[in-house]
Protein backbone atom coordinates (compact mmCIF):
# COMPACT_ATOMS: atom_id res chain seq x y z
CA UNK A 1 0.00 0.00 0.00
CA UNK A 2 1.31 3.33 -0.91
CA UNK A 3 -1.04 5.93 -1.31
CA UNK A 4 -1.79 7.81 2.04
CA UNK A 5 -5.77 7.13 1.86
CA UNK A 6 -5.14 3.43 1.32
CA UNK A 7 -5.62 2.62 4.94
CA UNK A 8 -8.45 4.86 4.67
CA UNK A 9 -10.31 3.24 1.94
CA UNK A 10 -9.55 -0.14 3.89
CA UNK A 11 -11.58 1.35 7.01
CA UNK A 12 -14.28 1.99 4.94
CA UNK A 13 -14.86 -1.14 3.33
CA UNK A 14 -14.27 -3.39 6.54
CA UNK A 15 -15.89 -0.69 9.18
CA UNK A 16 -18.24 1.63 6.71
CA UNK A 17 -20.67 2.71 9.79
CA UNK A 18 -17.65 3.74 12.18
CA UNK A 19 -17.46 7.36 13.17
CA UNK A 20 -14.36 9.05 11.18
CA UNK A 21 -15.01 12.71 12.18
CA UNK A 22 -16.89 14.74 14.99
CA UNK A 23 -17.11 18.58 14.80
CA UNK A 24 -19.85 19.41 17.72
CA UNK A 25 -22.69 17.54 16.43
CA UNK A 26 -22.01 16.77 13.14
CA UNK A 27 -21.02 13.08 12.34
CA UNK A 28 -18.89 11.77 9.37
CA UNK A 29 -18.35 7.99 8.90
CA UNK A 30 -15.96 5.99 7.21
CA UNK A 31 -18.03 5.32 4.27
CA UNK A 32 -19.43 8.85 4.22
CA UNK A 33 -15.43 10.05 4.06
CA UNK A 34 -14.65 7.75 1.41
CA UNK A 35 -17.66 8.51 -0.47
CA UNK A 36 -17.34 12.40 -0.64
CA UNK A 37 -14.02 12.20 -0.61
CA UNK A 38 -13.52 10.20 -3.96
CA UNK A 39 -15.96 12.61 -5.55
CA UNK A 40 -13.82 15.66 -4.42
CA UNK A 41 -10.81 13.82 -6.06
CA UNK A 42 -12.61 12.85 -9.71
CA UNK A 43 -14.04 16.70 -9.57
CA UNK A 44 -10.13 17.69 -9.18
CA UNK A 45 -9.30 15.54 -12.29
CA UNK A 46 -12.18 16.71 -14.31
CA UNK A 47 -10.93 20.70 -13.47
CA UNK A 48 -7.68 19.62 -14.60
CA UNK A 49 -5.63 18.29 -11.54
CA UNK A 50 -3.00 15.59 -12.38
CA UNK A 51 -0.70 13.49 -10.22
CA UNK A 52 2.39 15.91 -8.71
CA UNK A 53 -0.01 19.00 -9.58
CA UNK A 54 0.07 21.29 -6.34
CA UNK A 55 -3.55 22.24 -5.10
CA UNK A 56 -3.42 24.67 -2.44
CA UNK A 57 -5.78 24.63 0.22
CA UNK A 58 -7.24 27.30 2.49
CA UNK A 59 -9.59 25.93 5.60
CA UNK A 60 -9.85 25.83 8.83
CA UNK A 61 -10.55 23.03 10.93
CA UNK A 62 -14.05 21.32 9.22
CA UNK A 63 -14.30 18.32 7.91
CA UNK A 64 -14.56 19.83 4.66
CA UNK A 65 -10.92 20.32 4.79
CA UNK A 66 -10.55 16.85 5.31
CA UNK A 67 -12.28 15.59 2.63
CA UNK A 68 -10.73 18.21 0.00
CA UNK A 69 -7.34 16.66 1.24
CA UNK A 70 -8.14 13.45 0.58
CA UNK A 71 -9.45 14.22 -2.60
CA UNK A 72 -6.40 15.66 -3.29
CA UNK A 73 -4.42 12.56 -2.35
CA UNK A 74 -6.80 9.99 -4.02
CA UNK A 75 -5.60 11.57 -7.16
CA UNK A 76 -1.64 11.72 -6.44
CA UNK A 77 -2.08 15.29 -6.28
CA UNK A 78 0.02 17.07 -3.75
CA UNK A 79 -2.11 19.19 -1.03
CA UNK A 80 -0.47 22.64 0.15
CA UNK A 81 -3.09 23.55 3.53
CA UNK A 82 -2.14 27.17 4.21
CA UNK A 83 -3.04 28.93 7.57
CA UNK A 84 -6.11 30.63 7.48
CA UNK A 85 -5.30 33.86 8.88
CA UNK A 86 -2.90 34.20 5.36
CA UNK A 87 -3.23 37.73 3.65
CA UNK A 88 -3.28 37.35 -0.27
CA UNK A 89 0.43 38.42 -0.43
CA UNK A 90 1.00 35.33 1.78
CA UNK A 91 -1.14 33.15 -0.14
CA UNK A 92 0.24 34.43 -3.46
CA UNK A 93 3.92 33.59 -2.28
CA UNK A 94 2.54 30.21 -1.94
CA UNK A 95 0.36 29.89 -5.16
CA UNK A 96 3.76 31.48 -6.91
CA UNK A 97 6.84 29.61 -5.15
CA UNK A 98 5.06 26.57 -5.24
CA UNK A 99 3.82 26.75 -9.04
CA UNK A 100 0.44 25.22 -7.21
CA UNK A 101 -2.09 24.57 -10.58
CA UNK A 102 -5.44 24.99 -8.62
CA UNK A 103 -6.67 26.28 -5.20
CA UNK A 104 -9.42 25.63 -2.87
CA UNK A 105 -10.79 27.84 -0.15
CA UNK A 106 -12.99 27.93 2.73
CA UNK A 107 -16.02 30.06 2.00
CA UNK A 108 -15.74 32.02 5.34
CA UNK A 109 -12.19 32.40 4.73
CA UNK A 110 -12.02 32.64 0.81
CA UNK A 111 -10.82 36.86 0.55
CA UNK A 112 -7.18 36.28 0.63
CA UNK A 113 -7.05 32.98 -1.77
CA UNK A 114 -9.61 34.78 -4.10
CA UNK A 115 -7.34 37.51 -4.76
CA UNK A 116 -4.09 36.06 -4.83
CA UNK A 117 -5.56 33.83 -7.29
CA UNK A 118 -7.48 35.76 -9.56
CA UNK A 119 -3.78 37.69 -10.37
CA UNK A 120 -2.72 34.99 -11.11
CA UNK A 121 -5.40 33.54 -13.45
CA UNK A 122 -5.43 30.30 -11.23
CA UNK A 123 -8.78 28.41 -10.72
CA UNK A 124 -10.37 28.88 -7.10
CA UNK A 125 -13.30 26.32 -5.73
CA UNK A 126 -14.85 27.77 -2.94
CA UNK A 127 -15.36 25.30 -0.45
CA UNK A 128 -19.25 25.08 1.53
CA UNK A 129 -20.39 23.00 4.29
CA UNK A 130 -21.46 19.79 2.71
CA UNK A 131 -19.25 19.63 -0.04
CA UNK A 132 -18.77 18.31 -2.79
CA UNK A 133 -21.77 19.27 -4.00
CA UNK A 134 -20.63 19.19 -7.60
CA UNK A 135 -21.61 15.86 -9.22
CA UNK A 136 -18.50 14.18 -10.46
CA UNK A 137 -17.14 10.62 -11.79
CA UNK A 138 -15.91 9.55 -8.00
CA UNK A 139 -12.35 8.35 -8.17
CA UNK A 140 -12.76 4.58 -7.44
CA UNK A 141 -9.76 4.19 -5.64
CA UNK A 142 -6.12 5.69 -4.44
CA UNK A 143 -3.81 6.16 -7.49
CA UNK A 144 -0.63 4.05 -6.72
CA UNK A 145 2.27 6.57 -5.19
CA UNK A 146 5.87 5.76 -5.20
CA UNK A 147 6.79 5.98 -1.02
CA UNK A 148 9.30 8.73 -2.18
CA UNK A 149 6.46 10.65 -3.87
CA UNK A 150 5.87 14.11 -2.66
CA UNK A 151 2.72 13.83 -1.17
CA UNK A 152 1.86 17.65 0.76
CA UNK A 153 3.88 20.41 0.99
CA UNK A 154 4.18 22.42 4.26
CA UNK A 155 5.44 26.10 4.22
CA UNK A 156 7.44 27.15 7.01
CA UNK A 157 9.60 30.38 7.63
CA UNK A 158 12.37 27.67 9.63
CA UNK A 159 15.06 29.62 11.27
CA UNK A 160 15.95 32.49 8.35
CA UNK A 161 14.40 33.86 4.91
CA UNK A 162 11.21 33.57 2.83
CA UNK A 163 8.72 30.76 3.91
CA UNK A 164 10.17 27.39 2.59
CA UNK A 165 7.92 24.55 0.80
CA UNK A 166 8.41 21.55 3.18
CA UNK A 167 7.96 18.52 1.08
CA UNK A 168 6.82 15.46 2.81
CA UNK A 169 6.52 11.90 0.97
CA UNK A 170 3.94 9.33 0.81
CA UNK A 171 6.32 7.31 2.89
CA UNK A 172 7.23 10.02 5.86
CA UNK A 173 3.19 10.13 6.26
CA UNK A 174 2.57 6.74 6.22
CA UNK A 175 5.29 5.69 8.56
CA UNK A 176 4.66 8.60 10.76
CA UNK A 177 0.95 7.27 11.33
CA UNK A 178 2.40 3.77 11.55
CA UNK A 179 5.22 4.57 14.35
CA UNK A 180 2.36 6.84 16.58
CA UNK A 181 -0.57 4.36 16.28
CA UNK A 182 1.92 1.87 17.98
CA UNK A 183 3.50 4.05 20.09
CA UNK A 184 0.11 5.68 21.89
CA UNK A 185 -0.89 2.06 21.55
CA UNK A 186 -4.52 3.30 19.35
CA UNK A 187 -7.07 0.80 18.38
CA UNK A 188 -10.24 1.57 16.12
CA UNK A 189 -11.98 1.89 18.86
CA UNK A 190 -9.74 5.47 20.14
CA UNK A 191 -11.63 8.58 20.40
CA UNK A 192 -9.02 11.11 19.73
CA UNK A 193 -9.87 14.96 19.89
CA UNK A 194 -7.78 18.31 19.02
CA UNK A 195 -8.32 21.55 19.03
CA UNK A 196 -4.97 22.12 16.73
CA UNK A 197 -5.33 23.38 13.37
CA UNK A 198 -5.22 20.82 10.34
CA UNK A 199 -2.79 23.01 7.89
CA UNK A 200 -0.31 22.43 10.52
CA UNK A 201 1.82 19.41 10.66
CA UNK A 202 1.32 18.41 14.15
CA UNK A 203 -2.83 18.73 13.58
CA UNK A 204 -2.23 17.19 10.35
CA UNK A 205 0.24 14.71 10.51
CA UNK A 206 0.83 13.36 13.50
CA UNK A 207 -3.14 13.44 14.41
CA UNK A 208 -5.59 13.94 11.57
CA UNK A 209 -3.89 11.16 9.58
CA UNK A 210 -2.49 8.71 11.98
CA UNK A 211 -5.99 8.58 13.86
CA UNK A 212 -7.55 7.55 10.25
CA UNK A 213 -5.19 5.13 9.56
CA UNK A 214 -5.63 3.52 13.52
CA UNK A 215 -9.47 3.44 12.00
CA UNK A 216 -10.45 5.54 15.17
CA UNK A 217 -12.56 9.26 15.64
CA UNK A 218 -10.94 12.45 15.17
CA UNK A 219 -12.87 14.77 17.20
CA UNK A 220 -12.39 18.79 15.93
CA UNK A 221 -12.69 21.29 18.21
CA UNK A 222 -12.88 24.52 16.06
CA UNK A 223 -11.12 26.75 16.61
CA UNK A 224 -9.41 26.08 19.70
CA UNK A 225 -11.25 27.65 23.12
CA UNK A 226 -10.57 25.75 26.08
CA UNK A 227 -14.27 25.41 27.48
CA UNK A 228 -15.20 23.28 24.44
CA UNK A 229 -12.09 21.51 24.90
CA UNK A 230 -13.36 20.37 27.87
CA UNK A 231 -16.79 19.77 26.66
CA UNK A 232 -16.14 17.88 24.16
CA UNK A 233 -13.43 15.63 26.18
CA UNK A 234 -17.03 15.13 28.24
CA UNK A 235 -19.66 14.56 25.42
CA UNK A 236 -17.71 12.41 23.08
CA UNK A 237 -15.72 10.77 26.14
CA UNK A 238 -12.34 11.37 24.39
CA UNK A 239 -9.30 9.12 25.46
CA UNK A 240 -6.82 10.59 23.69
CA UNK A 241 -6.22 14.25 23.41
CA UNK A 242 -3.47 16.48 21.48
CA UNK A 243 -2.47 19.58 21.84
CA UNK A 244 0.32 22.18 22.81
CA UNK A 245 1.15 23.68 26.21
CA UNK A 246 -0.70 26.65 25.98
CA UNK A 247 -3.62 24.61 25.36
CA UNK A 248 -3.46 22.63 28.61
CA UNK A 249 -2.56 25.90 30.38
CA UNK A 250 -5.98 27.50 29.02
CA UNK A 251 -7.58 24.16 30.12
CA UNK A 252 -6.53 24.27 33.57
CA UNK A 253 -7.72 28.06 34.15
CA UNK A 254 -10.71 26.95 32.49
CA UNK A 255 -11.68 24.27 33.98
CA UNK A 256 -14.49 25.55 37.31
CA UNK A 257 -15.26 22.81 39.47
CA UNK A 258 -14.64 19.85 36.89
CA UNK A 259 -12.02 16.91 38.85
CA UNK A 260 -10.28 14.16 37.80
CA UNK A 261 -13.79 12.05 38.03
CA UNK A 262 -15.35 14.15 35.42
CA UNK A 263 -12.90 12.86 32.94
CA UNK A 264 -13.26 8.84 33.32
CA UNK A 265 -12.51 8.30 29.53
CA UNK A 266 -9.61 10.15 29.32
CA UNK A 267 -6.36 7.68 29.12
CA UNK A 268 -3.72 10.19 27.55
CA UNK A 269 -2.88 13.78 26.51
CA UNK A 270 -0.24 14.13 24.05
CA UNK A 271 1.96 17.43 23.98
CA UNK A 272 4.10 19.17 21.42
CA UNK A 273 5.30 21.64 19.77
CA UNK A 274 6.59 23.91 22.44
CA UNK A 275 8.39 23.15 25.73
CA UNK A 276 5.99 21.90 28.53
CA UNK A 277 6.61 23.48 31.76
CA UNK A 278 6.86 20.73 34.84
CA UNK A 279 4.27 22.24 36.28
CA UNK A 280 1.67 21.98 34.03
CA UNK A 281 2.12 18.56 33.73
CA UNK A 282 2.01 18.46 37.75
CA UNK A 283 -1.38 20.49 37.87
CA UNK A 284 -3.07 18.77 34.45
CA UNK A 285 -2.75 15.62 35.64
CA UNK A 286 -3.97 16.36 38.92
CA UNK A 287 -7.20 18.10 37.45
CA UNK A 288 -7.93 16.20 34.61
CA UNK A 289 -6.88 12.26 35.88
CA UNK A 290 -4.78 11.57 33.03
CA UNK A 291 -0.90 11.89 32.40
CA UNK A 292 0.52 14.17 29.52
CA UNK A 293 3.01 12.39 27.70
CA UNK A 294 5.44 15.25 25.72
CA UNK A 295 7.02 14.81 22.19
CA UNK A 296 9.22 16.60 19.65
CA UNK A 297 9.23 17.19 16.24
CA UNK A 298 9.36 19.67 13.55
CA UNK A 299 7.71 20.53 10.48
CA UNK A 300 10.65 19.20 8.32
CA UNK A 301 10.42 15.42 10.49
CA UNK A 302 6.20 15.38 9.44
CA UNK A 303 5.60 16.39 12.98
CA UNK A 304 7.67 13.53 14.57
CA UNK A 305 10.99 12.57 16.44
CA UNK A 306 10.84 11.34 19.94
CA UNK A 307 7.55 10.30 22.54
CA UNK A 308 7.38 9.26 25.58
CA UNK A 309 5.94 5.35 25.33
CA UNK A 310 3.51 4.39 27.95
CA UNK A 311 5.25 1.62 28.67
CA UNK A 312 8.42 3.48 29.86
CA UNK A 313 9.88 5.64 32.72
CA UNK A 314 9.36 9.17 32.29
CA UNK A 315 12.11 11.63 32.78
CA UNK A 316 10.94 15.17 33.67
CA UNK A 317 11.84 17.56 31.66
CA UNK A 318 12.92 15.03 28.62
CA UNK A 319 10.86 15.08 25.35
CA UNK A 320 11.49 11.44 25.63
CA UNK A 321 13.67 9.29 23.16
CA UNK A 322 13.83 8.83 19.25
CA UNK A 323 10.99 7.14 17.50
CA UNK A 324 11.57 3.47 16.10
CA UNK A 325 13.86 3.70 13.39
CA UNK A 326 15.04 7.40 14.20
CA UNK A 327 18.48 8.54 15.47
CA UNK A 328 19.39 11.99 17.30
CA UNK A 329 22.57 13.26 18.16
CA UNK A 330 23.74 16.83 19.30
CA UNK A 331 26.83 18.51 17.50
CA UNK A 332 28.98 21.22 17.72
CA UNK A 333 28.93 24.51 15.51
CA UNK A 334 31.09 22.55 13.49
CA UNK A 335 29.01 19.81 12.79
CA UNK A 336 30.97 17.31 15.13
CA UNK A 337 29.28 14.92 17.72
CA UNK A 338 29.03 15.76 21.00
CA UNK A 339 29.25 13.31 23.67
CA UNK A 340 26.59 12.89 25.73
CA UNK A 341 24.85 15.27 28.18
CA UNK A 342 26.63 17.74 26.47
CA UNK A 343 24.34 20.71 25.17
CA UNK A 344 24.48 21.35 21.41
CA UNK A 345 22.21 21.74 18.26
CA UNK A 346 20.52 19.00 17.63
CA UNK A 347 20.04 16.86 14.28
CA UNK A 348 17.99 14.10 13.52
CA UNK A 349 17.66 10.89 11.23
CA UNK A 350 14.81 8.84 10.27
CA UNK A 351 11.68 7.75 8.80
CA UNK A 352 10.00 10.78 9.20
CA UNK A 353 12.61 13.23 8.17
CA UNK A 354 11.27 15.18 4.75
CA UNK A 355 12.61 15.25 1.03
CA UNK A 356 13.86 18.84 1.07
CA UNK A 357 12.56 22.30 0.47
CA UNK A 358 10.72 22.73 -2.53
CA UNK A 359 12.84 23.88 -5.46
CA UNK A 360 15.94 25.31 -2.67
CA UNK A 361 19.04 23.19 -3.53
CA UNK A 362 21.11 24.74 -1.40
CA UNK A 363 18.60 25.18 1.97
CA UNK A 364 18.35 21.51 1.60
CA UNK A 365 21.87 20.60 0.92
CA UNK A 366 22.48 23.72 4.26
CA UNK A 367 19.94 21.57 6.27
CA UNK A 368 19.92 18.13 5.05
CA UNK A 369 23.29 16.64 4.71
CA UNK A 370 23.56 12.73 4.56
CA UNK A 371 19.56 12.63 5.57
CA UNK A 372 20.65 14.22 8.69
CA UNK A 373 18.00 17.13 9.49
CA UNK A 374 19.88 20.11 11.31
CA UNK A 375 16.76 21.15 13.17
CA UNK A 376 18.20 24.62 15.04
CA UNK A 377 16.70 23.56 18.42
CA UNK A 378 19.53 23.13 21.73
CA UNK A 379 19.50 19.74 23.44
CA UNK A 380 21.00 16.90 24.62
CA UNK A 381 20.76 12.98 24.40
CA UNK A 382 21.06 11.56 27.91
CA UNK A 383 22.89 7.85 27.95
CA UNK A 384 20.02 6.46 28.20
CA UNK A 385 18.68 7.98 25.07
CA UNK A 386 16.46 10.48 26.48
CA UNK A 387 16.16 13.79 24.48
CA UNK A 388 15.85 17.42 26.36
CA UNK A 389 14.89 19.95 24.24
CA UNK A 390 17.08 23.06 26.25
CA UNK A 391 16.04 25.99 23.49
CA UNK A 392 16.09 27.34 20.12
CA UNK A 393 19.33 28.26 18.71
CA UNK A 394 18.18 31.82 18.22
CA UNK A 395 16.25 32.19 21.55
CA UNK A 396 19.34 31.92 23.13
CA UNK A 397 20.26 34.76 25.08
CA UNK A 398 23.70 35.20 25.58
CA UNK A 399 24.53 38.08 28.53
CA UNK A 400 28.31 39.16 28.96
CA UNK A 401 29.48 36.16 27.76
CA UNK A 402 26.61 33.81 29.67
CA UNK A 403 24.36 31.68 28.25
CA UNK A 404 20.92 31.92 29.36
CA UNK A 405 18.37 29.65 27.97
CA UNK A 406 14.76 31.44 28.45
CA UNK A 407 13.41 27.94 28.72
CA UNK A 408 14.94 27.66 32.49
CA UNK A 409 13.88 30.85 33.62
CA UNK A 410 10.32 30.54 32.17
CA UNK A 411 9.92 27.47 34.60
CA UNK A 412 10.57 29.17 37.19
CA UNK A 413 8.28 31.96 36.90
CA UNK A 414 5.68 29.40 35.49
CA UNK A 415 6.00 27.91 39.20
CA UNK A 416 4.52 31.75 40.38
CA UNK A 417 0.67 31.03 41.28
CA UNK A 418 -0.21 34.26 39.88
CA UNK A 419 2.00 34.19 36.35
CA UNK A 420 -0.65 32.31 33.79
CA UNK A 421 1.68 32.85 30.87
CA UNK A 422 5.00 33.89 30.22
CA UNK A 423 7.67 34.99 27.56
CA UNK A 424 12.05 35.43 28.40
CA UNK A 425 13.45 36.85 25.86
CA UNK A 426 16.61 38.70 25.07
CA UNK A 427 16.77 42.46 25.30
CA UNK A 428 19.38 44.75 23.92
CA UNK A 429 22.00 45.94 26.62
CA UNK A 430 24.72 48.70 26.34
CA UNK A 431 26.84 46.41 28.94
CA UNK A 432 26.24 43.29 28.41
CA UNK A 433 25.20 43.25 24.65
CA UNK A 434 21.66 41.01 26.05
CA UNK A 435 19.73 41.68 29.02
CA UNK A 436 17.20 39.24 30.31
CA UNK A 437 13.39 40.51 29.68
CA UNK A 438 10.33 38.68 31.04
CA UNK A 439 6.65 39.00 29.61
CA UNK A 440 4.22 38.11 32.22
CA UNK A 441 0.64 37.26 31.82
CA UNK A 442 -1.19 36.88 35.55
CA UNK A 443 -3.97 35.73 36.93
CA UNK A 444 -7.29 38.32 37.12
CA UNK A 445 -6.98 40.56 39.76
CA UNK A 446 -3.75 39.39 41.16
CA UNK A 447 -1.57 42.81 41.09
CA UNK A 448 2.59 41.05 40.49
CA UNK A 449 5.25 43.97 41.08
CA UNK A 450 8.75 43.80 39.20
CA UNK A 451 10.47 43.23 42.77
CA UNK A 452 8.52 40.45 43.59
CA UNK A 453 9.12 38.21 40.75
CA UNK A 454 12.83 39.33 40.70
CA UNK A 455 12.81 38.02 44.48
CA UNK A 456 11.03 34.71 43.34
CA UNK A 457 13.52 34.10 40.32
CA UNK A 458 16.69 35.39 42.70
CA UNK A 459 15.65 32.10 45.35
CA UNK A 460 15.86 29.62 42.54
CA UNK A 461 18.25 30.51 39.61
CA UNK A 462 22.00 32.04 39.37
CA UNK A 463 21.77 35.56 39.41
CA UNK A 464 23.06 35.84 36.01
CA UNK A 465 19.54 34.61 34.95
CA UNK A 466 17.49 36.81 36.54
CA UNK A 467 15.07 38.73 34.48
CA UNK A 468 16.40 42.20 34.74
CA UNK A 469 13.09 43.36 33.41
CA UNK A 470 9.88 42.86 33.34
CA UNK A 471 6.48 43.78 31.05
CA UNK A 472 3.13 42.60 32.20
CA UNK A 473 0.02 42.03 29.68
CA UNK A 474 -3.14 39.81 29.29
CA UNK A 475 -1.98 37.30 26.82
CA UNK A 476 1.03 36.55 24.98
CA UNK A 477 1.03 36.46 21.50
CA UNK A 478 0.39 33.04 19.60
CA UNK A 479 0.54 31.63 16.15
CA UNK A 480 -2.01 29.61 14.51
CA UNK A 481 -0.85 26.54 16.29
CA UNK A 482 -1.09 27.89 19.80
CA UNK A 483 2.52 28.24 20.61
CA UNK A 484 3.75 31.27 22.04
CA UNK A 485 5.34 33.78 19.64
CA UNK A 486 8.81 35.29 20.44
CA UNK A 487 9.10 37.34 17.68
CA UNK A 488 5.75 39.21 18.12
CA UNK A 489 6.95 40.29 21.43
CA UNK A 490 7.63 43.83 21.23
CA UNK A 491 10.62 45.42 23.24
CA UNK A 492 8.14 48.54 23.49
CA UNK A 493 6.28 46.49 25.71
CA UNK A 494 8.84 47.12 28.37
CA UNK A 495 7.79 50.36 30.35
CA UNK A 496 9.57 50.27 33.19
CA UNK A 497 13.20 51.29 33.56
CA UNK A 498 16.14 49.69 32.08
P1 LIG B 1 7.86 28.46 11.53
O1 LIG B 1 9.14 27.82 11.13
O2 LIG B 1 6.75 28.17 10.59
O3 LIG B 1 8.02 29.89 11.86
P2 LIG B 1 8.23 26.90 13.89
O4 LIG B 1 9.68 27.31 13.92
O5 LIG B 1 7.48 26.86 15.17
O6 LIG B 1 7.42 27.79 12.90
P3 LIG B 1 7.43 24.18 13.49
O7 LIG B 1 7.89 23.16 12.53
O8 LIG B 1 6.00 24.52 13.56
O9 LIG B 1 8.23 25.48 13.18
O10 LIG B 1 7.87 23.81 14.96
C1 LIG B 1 9.03 23.09 15.24
C2 LIG B 1 9.75 23.67 16.42
O11 LIG B 1 8.92 23.64 17.59
C3 LIG B 1 10.97 22.88 16.81
O12 LIG B 1 12.07 23.20 16.01
C4 LIG B 1 11.15 23.27 18.27
O13 LIG B 1 11.84 24.50 18.39
C5 LIG B 1 9.72 23.47 18.75
N1 LIG B 1 9.25 22.28 19.50
C6 LIG B 1 8.49 21.26 19.05
N2 LIG B 1 8.24 20.37 20.03
C7 LIG B 1 8.85 20.84 21.15
C8 LIG B 1 8.98 20.38 22.51
N3 LIG B 1 8.37 19.29 22.93
N4 LIG B 1 9.74 21.12 23.36
C9 LIG B 1 10.34 22.25 22.95
N5 LIG B 1 10.24 22.74 21.69
C10 LIG B 1 9.52 22.05 20.80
Amino acid sequence: MTNVADRIWQHASERPDAIALRLGDEQITYGDLVRRSAVFGGYLAESGVAVGDRVVLVAPTVPEFVIAYLGAHVIGAVAIPVNTMATAPEIGYVLDDSGARYAIAWHLARAGAEQAAVQRGIPLLVLEPGAPTDPAAPVNEPMPRDPDDTAIMLYTSGTTGKPKGVELTVSNLNETARIFIDQLQLTPEERFGTGLPLFHVYGQAVCLITTLHAGSSFSMVSPFEPAAMIETIRDHRLTVVSGVPTMWNAMLHAAGDYGPEDFTSLRLAASGGASLPAEVVRAFSQRFGCTILEGYGLTESSGAATYNPLDREQRIGSVGTALPGTSIAARDPNGEALPTDTVGELYIRGPSIMKGYWNRPEATAADLADGWLRTGDLGKVDADGYVYIVDRVKDLIIRGGYNIYPREVEEVLYEHPDIVEVAVIGIPDDHYGEEVGAVVATAPGANLDPAELRAWAKARLSAYKVPHRFAFTDQLPKGATGKVLKRSLHLNLFTDKA
